[in-house]
């Protein structure tokens, strides 16, 4: 929302752009300034990349990860995309030409890759399969083929869209359930680890869906609108949703939540040890066969009863 007469807060020109959690306003060429500033302030801060360093981008075609591939080309890091291609109709096709439309502009590599084809399975199958909600498999899934692709290509680090209301709203879910594990490892960056966990750093963790929209806005980004069909059940943003109330209420609350949660650590978690990696897959896993390959075992396991089923066996 913005007031006619509203001014910059840094330059005092006419401002567009009001930022309620930051208590500031802003004029076109100020947002560039204020948004590359606060991604290179966690960069620095939280130690995630070396200037100029080689990131892989998880691009969804989504705002977040769209603005994320911009602001780290503009901050000089070779930030090469990769995006995971579902087959959810059109949700999904509209994804992936906003992401391939994105990597044209920014004339920077994207690599593709379909999940379904590396599960060998659609994510569908393995929601029946193993009982759980979609987004849980589905989220499960492409961690665990992210980490793949970028071992395989090499890559030093990924970087996720995740902003600073995801955090907060996932903050508040640990907190109110007491999920102590899921407490000690949330930070922004997740180390690598020597059994194969690749590097994992969320830059635009110190800004909110509001400021990346007008980032993206003002960068005219080939964003995908759209939700995904299979968001239903997802609970996380129920506690966004009660982040954002209170944050109305009391404007600049969800960034003061996480970022004293931050502050108020002694530092990052030490790097994940899982102590061995999965017999079928050769990703680290703390058991003998790592969780993804249990779930895709037991799809293959269901499918095939249900194949006999069908066919009198
Ligand atoms: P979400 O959980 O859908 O909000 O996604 C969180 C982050 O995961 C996004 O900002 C992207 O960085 C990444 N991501 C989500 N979907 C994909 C995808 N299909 N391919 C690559 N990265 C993705
Ligand atoms: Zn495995």
């Amino acid at each position: 929302m913005t007031d006619p007469g509203m001014k910059c807060s840094r330059c005092k020109a006419p401002a567009r752009h009001r930022f309620r959690q930051f208590n500031a306003r802003f004029c076109d060429p100020c947002l560039e300034v204020f948004f590359q500033g606060q991604v290179a302030r966690a960069i620095k801060k939280y130690a995630m990349l070396e200037p100029g360093q080689r990131v892989l981008v998880a691009v969804s075609g989504g705002k977040d990860s769209l603005a994320l591939w911009q602001v780290l080309c503009d901050l000089g890091y070779a930030a090469e995309g990769v995006h995971l291609t579902l087959d959810l109709g059109e949700f999904s096709a509209a994804s992936l030409a906003a992401s391939q439309e994105m990597a044209r502009r920014l004339g920077r590599p994207l690599h593709l890759a379909s999940l379904e084809e590396m599960a060998g399975h659609q994510v569908q199958e393995v929601v029946w399969a193993n009982r759980r909600q979609f987004c849980a498999v589905c989220g499960g899934l492409k961690r665990h083929f992210l980490n793949r692709l970028a071992r395989d290509l090499g890559a030093p680090a990924i970087a996720t869209g995740h902003h600073l209301d995801d955090e907060a709203g996932r903050l508040l879910g640990n907190l109110i359930h007491r999920h102590q594990d899921h407490l000690a490892r949330q930070w922004p960056v997740l180390e690598a680890s020597e059994d194969g966990f690749v590097r994992k750093v969320k830059p635009l963790c110190r800004l909110g869906a509001e400021e990346i929209r007008a980032y993206v806005l003002a960068h005219g980004l080939p964003v995908a609108t759209g939700k995904c069909p299979q968001s239903k059940g997802a609970t996380l943003p129920y506690y966004q949703e009660a982040m954002e109330y209170l944050d109305q209420k009391m404007p600049g609350t969800r960034r003061n939540f996480y970022l004293s949660f931050l502050r108020a650590k002694a530092g990052p978690p030490p790097a994940p040890v899982a102590g061995g990696v999965c017999q079928e897959c050769g990703a680290p896993t703390f058991v003998g066969t790592c969780t993804v390959c249990r779930m895709l075992g037991r799809t293959a396991q269901w499918k095939e009863t249900r194949r006999a089923a069908q066919a009198g066996e």
